[in-house]
């Protein structure tokens, strides 16, 4: 079969256009040719939708050329294969044609060249064509995110100079645009849990929302892998910012359904408006990036506007990132150990393990808030990795002392994003087996609120480590608004109440949350703890209420291994 070839004559010969037509169906092609032979007739050749596959050029013709013809494609932003043939052709002039974009030249009177060079001008052009595509891509992947084909960080600070720009020539006060930075909440637990290509959908469908909400000349990119900035243009005030954030905001209240899969996933947002007069776009964006972060952090706000002083406070806080990264890897942490009792023997049960942060200038960081650092940086994985061993090792350390009184087991918290990370029971058993501990030793403390996200992926979680004979403790529970009869649903063992419901007197509003936490735990056959006991009158009312396990002030603080060690060689002094 011959291969059709759309060839584009420029030739002011008929005779001649006609004997290459010949030869070109003497090598096999099946040439579908229009001659030319002035700039208007090949302008209107190449206006009309043919795509060319080749031009074949004379030299010089009375009222054009083959250079002029160059001319023409590149004004056309063409690159076809352009061979010229010419009844004779000196060398300079040969060169000046080639310099001038025609890849090959032959006579007319040796034709027989033209086939083998039309072939070689085509395989040629194909590998112009993928080396153009490559370089298109390229040029492609280095302003636009691949996923969601939105514009990425580049593009977007290359926007947002010219609107900086754009403003400082207009009057400063009458043209407000503001920057908005969304990220979405607990993107990692959601990815880990979902997997790669539902989180993936997720991000679209969220481009999507967002973009419902924009006017013409707003700009949305994806800037990180959780992360949307917006530039909202064209606005009157600070309140017209705000409803706008809004309704961007509010498109997140709404569930996703990704393949059958319901996810909620509310955003935090942190904005900044064009009046602050910064005048580089990173720092505009990095304004509203600190804004997000307090967004984060604020449970009652998840839109949060720039202020100055937060650029202060932001610059402490990734003082402490770095320092403890630092003292991660120095292993300049340090645990503490706080009995848990048993109430009916006023026996120590087990230990909690909490971790301790000292620092060299700060002094003794509160771990709540080192905790939810590490775990917004993602340093809670190799943290939670050194706790869980420190803790198991402390353990062994102890049943090897020459003490009678061996603690039973070791209580580890477990934070959510360890939970969702696919490598946790790795690590666990990499740690279990290194110290020859059994499964049955550990307990692993899991805050309520992280058991709710995403109960299918992480029940399978959960029961891997069950079949390990780790056991398995609701931590702060009470808090995290989870309804009663889920427990029924998880494979726990222990419920451990919540200080905030600690019970004061038996008139108490707790006491009657706390008798039906007890009794619903029961029935589900697991044990209770109440933790935060500080008096006597709680401990007595958590006796008569049931309640098996108790651990706070009461009892003892959490120690360091020395002075646990001394706990467990000279016993409570309550019971
Ligand atoms: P948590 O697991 O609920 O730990 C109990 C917290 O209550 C501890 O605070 C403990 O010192 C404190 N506490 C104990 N008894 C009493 C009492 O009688 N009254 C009062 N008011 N408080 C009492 P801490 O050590 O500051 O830890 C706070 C939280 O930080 C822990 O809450 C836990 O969620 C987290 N955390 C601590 N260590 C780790 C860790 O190694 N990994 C992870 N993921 N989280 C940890
Ligand atoms: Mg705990
Ligand atoms: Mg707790």
């Amino acid at each position: 079969m011959s291969k059709l070839l759309r060839v584009l004559i420029v030739e002011d010969s008929k005779d001649d256009a006609e004997l290459l037509a010949i030869e070109l169906e003497r090598g096999g092609y099946q040439p579908i040719y229009q001659r030319v032979e002035t700039q208007l007739g090949m302008q209107a050749a190449l206006d009309e939708k043919i795509s060319w596959d080749i031009v074949l050029a004379d030299y010089a013709l009375p009222n054009f050329s083959a250079i002029a013809a160059l001319d023409v494609l590149k004004n056309h932003k063409l690159d076809l294969p352009f061979i010229i043939v010419s009844g004779k052709i000196g060398e300079d002039t040969a060169i000046a044609a080639m310099k001038a974009g025609a890849h090959d030249y032959l006579l007319k009177g040796k034709l027989a060249r033209l086939v083998p060079a039309v072939e070689r001008e085509l395989r040629e052009a194909v590998v112009r064509q993928e080396h153009r595509q490559a370089q298109e891509r390229l040029k492609y992947l280095a302003y636009y995110d691949d996923l969601t084909t939105l514009p990425n960080r580049t593009l977007f600070l290359e926007c947002l100079g010219k609107q900086i720009n754009q403003s400082k020539l207009l009057n400063k006060d009458d043209y407000l645009f503001a920057v908005l930075l969304l990220n979405i909440d607990r993107f990692r637990i959601i990815k880990y849990s979902l997997g790669h290509s539902l989180s993936e959908q997720l991000l679209i469908a969220a481009a999507q929302r967002i973009n419902k909400c924009l006017n013409g000349q707003d700009i949305l990119a994806r800037i990180n892998a959780d992360e949307f900035a917006i530039i909202l243009t064209n606005l009157k005030s600070a309140e017209e910012v705000e409803t706008r954030a809004e309704e961007i905001y509010n498109q997140f209240l709404i569930a996703f359904e990704l393949q059958e899969t319901i996810v909620f996933s509310t955003v935090s947002m942190g904005i900044v408006l064009s009046n602050i007069g910064y005048e580089q776009p990173e720092k505009l964006l990095q304004a509203a990036d600190t804004a997000m972060h307090y967004a984060k952090f604020d449970a009652l706000r998840n839109l949060v506007f720039f202020h100055e002083v937060m650029h202060t406070l932001a610059v402490e806080r990734l003082q402490l990132e770095s320092d403890l990264q630092q003292a991660i890897d120095q292993k300049r942490l340090h645990l503490n150990y706080q009995p848990i009792v048993s109430l009916s023997t006023g026996m120590i049960d087990s230990f909690e393990a909490l971790v301790r942060w000292e620092h060299h200038s700060l002094g003794s960081i509160d771990p709540e808030s080192f905790i939810s650092l590490s775990e917004e940086t993602g340093l809670i994985i190799p943290l939670g990795r050194w706790v869980l061993k420190e803790a198991c090792q402390q353990l062994i350390n102890w049943k090897r002392s020459s003490f009678h009184y061996r603690p039973l087991s070791i209580s580890v918290n477990l934070s959510g994003i360890q939970l969702s990370h696919p490598k946790l029971l790795w690590q666990i058993d990499t740690i279990l087996q290194a110290l020859q501990l059994e499964g049955k030793y550990l307990k692993l403390e899991i805050t309520e609120s992280n058991l709710m996200e995403n109960s299918v992926t992480l029940t399978k979680v959960l029961e891997k480590l069950k079949e390990r004979e780790i056991k398995l403790c609701i931590d702060d529970f009470g808090t995290g608004y989870s309804s009663l009869s889920y427990l029924r649903y998880l494979p726990i063992d222990t419920v451990k109440i919540d200080r905030s419901f600690i019970v004061r007197d038996n008139k108490d509003r707790n006491y009657d949350i706390v008798k039906a936490i007890v009794n619903l735990a029961h029935s589900l056959g697991l044990d209770v703890i109440a933790e935060g006991i500080e008096t006597k009158l709680q401990l007595n009312i958590l006796r008569e209420l049931g309640c098996e396990y108790g651990q706070g002030y009461l009892f003892a603080s959490p120690l360091d291994s020395q002075a646990t060690l001394e706990l467990m060689k000279n016993g409570l002094k309550i019971c």
